[in-house]
């Protein structure tokens, strides 16, 4: 290795605050024997650099706040390496958790209920000095006195109570609050979401004004993609637990790489109506994070899900009432007790949807072609036999292709170093952009 290039790796190392090495949070496999945990976040990696802002981007449920409350280890993680400044912070514990802590913290959504409403903001903000036993009260009084004004509120609101002052100026509170122990790394969950939107700029200049002043990093969590876009240097998108694709802002936003980013962007309003911007439509809610989908996490929702050859050409709705069969089979293979298995038994109604009904729902309106009709009849036998895992095998055996028997790889779609999930960059498959030119 050259000292050059040993000299730019070393250089880059040094760059980097945050290292997620495979980070796994799951919940509720302690409490239910033999029970399956719900994946909120299912394995990520990423990095952040000192002073950075990463956007983490998603709808809601796909595991956003767990992730960043993770990061902050106010959640245990199942498994993974969070490497702080080089140290693994997921080993700390007692005293040396405690002062880690100094270094991060965390802005929440709603400014009203993590202020402590029968204290002073004075009292508030000084709170983390005196846990921390930061020099005399009188230097704790005068450094609050001065986050204040740092913050663009008036040393003379030290005495007030919180429901004395506005929205915007209560999450300027919050701000100043995460401020006082000086630290490195913030987590901003949805820290303008709650606000007007006149207030939304004021207290995001107010972010970008203490980043550059302070050199903070921030990971800025968030559901409006125009502020992450203004706000974010980099911006990771999440679905079910898993970073589906992440890279420079412009670039991830001009020219998305990765279907789920393709479909979330698209759902943004065009300012001018009259634009030709190519719409996806984005199917349904995500899935169950206790019950993910095989292979790909968004199969069941993929305008471009890779399909077996023969059916390439099959209508987009067949293919989407296919996909919903599939759904159905599973939630009701989960959910039909012992107790409804009797009852079909011996003859008695159940809550249940027959074979010919579910048809009727997701098909009538449809020509589905005689060799789909044929596989359809086949799932309707099994539905009537009482074995929906039968069913499922058999729409599996003709329809189910890599998405849904494989775990797509991240894969370098750019220059800059930006990565998507999906087995479509593979060289054997059309890439995602193609893909959707030919469907939609
Ligand atoms: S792996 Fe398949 S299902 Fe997943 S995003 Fe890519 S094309 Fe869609």
């Amino acid at each position: 290795m050259s000292q050059e290039i040993a000299h730019s790796e070393r250089q880059r190392d040094e760059d980097v605050l945050i290292q997620v090495r495979d980070l796994k949070t799951y919940y509720g496999s302690e409490q239910l024997i033999g029970g399956r945990p719900v994946k909120a976040v299912d394995g990520v990696n990423f990095e952040i650099s000192r002073g950075e802002t990463l956007g983490l981007v998603g709808e809601s449920g796909c595991g956003k706040t767990t992730l960043g409350r993770t990061l902050l280890q106010l959640e245990t993680p199942t498994a993974g390496e969070i490497r702080f400044d080089g140290t693994d912070i997921t080993t700390l514990r007692g005293y040396e958790l405690k002062e880690w802590r100094r270094n991060a913290q965390m802005v929440f959504q709603d400014p009203d209920s993590s202020l402590n409403q029968r204290m002073t903001v004075g009292e508030i903000v000084r709170e983390p000095l005196d846990v921390y036993e930061w020099k005399t009260p009188q230097q704790r009084r005068q450094r609050v006195r001065e986050l204040l004004d740092t913050v663009g509120l008036k040393r003379e609101h030290y005495y007030r109570y919180p429901h004395q002052f506005s929205g915007g100026q209560r999450q300027r509170v919050g701000i100043a609050r995460t401020l006082t122990l000086e630290p490195e790394f913030i987590v901003l969950d949805e820290p303008v979401s709650a606000l007007d939107v006149s207030v939304q700029a004021e207290v995001i200049n107010l972010l970008e004004r203490l980043q550059d002043e302070f050199g903070l990093t921030y990971l800025f969590i968030a559901h409006d993609l125009s502020v992450v876009r203004h706000i974010s240097d980099r911006v990771a998108v999440m679905y079910l637990g898993n970073i589906m694709e992440i890279g420079p802002t412009e670039e991830l936003f001009t020219d998305p790489a990765n279907p789920y980013t393709r479909s979330l962007l698209s759902a943004i309003p065009a300012p001018d109506p009259t634009s030709q911007k190519e719409r996806v439509h984005l199917r349904g809610t995500p899935p169950n994070p206790r019950y993910p989908p095989s292979g790909c996490p968004f199969r069941t929702r993929c305008p471009v899900r890779i399909r077996p050859e023969e059916y390439e050409q099959l209508d987009e709705e067949i293919w989407d009432s296919l996909n919903r069969l599939e759904e159905i089979l599973e939630e009701r293979r989960r959910s039909r007790g012992a107790v409804d298995r009797f009852r079909e038994k011996v003859g008695l109604d159940t809550r249940y949807a027959t074979a010919a009904e579910i048809r009727e729902e997701l098909f009538e309106p449809l020509a589905v072609p005689d060799q789909v009709e044929s596989v359809l009849d086949d799932v309707s036998a099994e539905i009537e036999a009482g074995d929906e895992m039968a069913a499922i095998e058999v729409l599996q055996a003709e329809f189910r292709t890599v998405c849904g028997s494989e775990k797509p790889s991240h894969h370098t779609v750019s220059d800059s170093g930006r990565t998507s999930y999906c087995h479509r960059h593979r060289d054997e498959h059309r890439d995602p952009k193609t893909a959707f030119e030919e469907r939609t």
